[in-house]
């Protein structure tokens, strides 16, 4: 990173007025917990798991995965660290679970869907979750969830997986954090209502992209119409921030988006609370936050939200402030 950056490393997330936000990491496998703190990441707050998983022809054992899970929170040493469970299909394959081909895998059997359709999958990475859960402060996080239901049912399973490890004589005294993504249009709508059932949110605009826009995010051909500040994509997030916080929820933004820096003086006027990105994007994201002021943030996101395209958004934001 730029030599300018090194002295915001230990430093809190600011705005110039004074209005603090979480800074968090996004990482794969455990040697990115490293480089995450040597940027200055102060939590993780997106761990995906799925990459435990691929790559290989059997499934990861409970214990093998508390390791990982228990490793990943002890380097973290008290930070608050989300951990997602299985994330698969759409583009990420697990040969070891023989899954047949789709013809939109990023419509079909994938994520929350699978695991709730594989209780013995899911709750193996539950019970692991839970002990891992004992060694620091872990935030549970479902991902692609579409509706209410899926919800109660993955808390079902998480309190059998808690009662599975009580029988087998495993303290588990401290409870996780619960939360989901919002990745979905249709969580995204919701979202004043899955508020109540859920500790915090965090938003996938990856996909949430992807499904706003009708346009698949790996598709070269249709790339020009992926934007993640069209307006379409910043209404929901308004919608999801505010359905949040009218239930005294947090919520957080786990997309590249985060640390774009034409989006993150939108999601601050939004009221974001916690901004999650690649480790090597902390610094600059800081140096971006440190820079703004979250006084005239509201106004300029909200004229944002009145325009037609993408395109206009990013002049605007260039015009009011400055492209980095
Ligand atoms: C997202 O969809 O924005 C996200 C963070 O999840 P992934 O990129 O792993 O699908
Ligand atoms: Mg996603």
């Amino acid at each position: 990173w730029e030599a300018g950056l090194q002295p915001l490393i230990h430093r809190p997330t600011v705005t110039q007025d004074g209005h603090r936000v979480e800074l968090v990491a996004n990482i794969a496998t455990l040697n990115d917990v490293k480089p995450a703190l040597e940027h200055g990441a102060e939590g993780i707050g997106l761990f995906r798991t799925e990459f435990l998983f691929m790559n290989r022809d059997t499934l990861p054992s409970e214990d093998e995965q508390y390791q990982v899970y228990r490793t990943v929170v002890e380097q973290m040493a008290g930070r608050p660290t989300i951990i997602r469970t299985l994330d698969i299909g759409g583009d990420k394959e697990v040969p070891a679970l023989h899954l047949a081909p789709e013809a939109n895998p990023f419509l079909g059997y994938r994520a929350i869907r699978l695991c709730l359709d594989r209780p013995e999958l899911f709750l193996t990475q539950l019970r692991a979750l839970y002990r891992a859960a004992q060694h620091g402060p872990i935030g549970i996080m479902f991902p692609m969830v579409t509706t209410r239901r899926e919800i109660t049912e993955a808390r079902r399973l998480l309190t059998a997986a808690k009662n599975d490890l009580k029988k087998k004589g495993v303290a588990v005294p401290r409870p996780p954090q619960v939360g989901i993504m919002i990745e979905t249009p249709a969580a995204a709508l919701m979202a004043d209502r899955l508020a109540a059932d859920v500790d915090f949110f965090s938003i996938g605009t990856n996909d949430l992209t992807q499904y706003t826009m009708a346009c698949d995010r790996l598709n070269p051909t249709v790339a020009a119409l992926y934007q993640p500040y069209h307006p379409a994509v910043l209404r929901l997030i308004r919608h999801v921030i505010e359905g949040a916080h009218a239930h005294q929820k947090w919520v957080g933004l786990c997309g590249e988006m985060a640390s774009d820096p034409i989006a993150i003086p939108l999601l601050l006027g939004l009221g974001l609370d916690e901004f999650s990105v690649n480790p090597g994007k902390i610094l600059p994201a800081r140096a971006r936050i440190a820079g703004l002021n979250r006084q005239t943030l509201r106004p300029l996101a909200e004229a944002a939200l009145d325009l037609n395209e993408a395109e206009d958004v990013r002049q605007l934001v260039e015009r009011a402030l400055g492209s980095s």
